[in-house]
């Protein structure tokens, strides 16, 4: 109870996601383009839904469950990673009630 009154409830980051809709768009808006130089290590630990996987040499992205965060996008150059918001209305609705 905070000193206002009112009932604080703590979630945790997968009970707030788990709230979210996706509306996937057909075009995706995230393609790595060249892995060359990336720091492959730091998208596969740092991408908070694990859009980023190795399938052996290869890195391959999956941008279906991707909340938009930016962080392989700073992690990045734009010529290593195409990086777009998906078009209008399309991607994660965020819920946060
Ligand atoms: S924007 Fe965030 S969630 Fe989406 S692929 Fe990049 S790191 Fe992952």
């Amino acid at each position: 109870m905070s000193s206002t009154g009112v009932k604080l409830k703590r979630l945790k980051l997968g009970d707030l996601l788990q709230r979210d809709v996706w509306d996937v768009d057909e075009a995706r808006h995230i393609e790595v383009l060249d892995q060359r130089g990336l720091p492959i290590k730091a998208l596969l630990l740092l991408c908070p839904m694990g859009c980023y996987t190795m399938a052996g040499e290869r890195l391959l992205m999956s941008y279906e469950g991707c909340v938009e965060c930016a962080t392989c996008r700073v992690l990045s150059n734009p010529h290593q990673i195409r990086w777009e918001y998906p078009r209008s209305g399309r991607g994660i609705q965020y819920r946060f009630t």
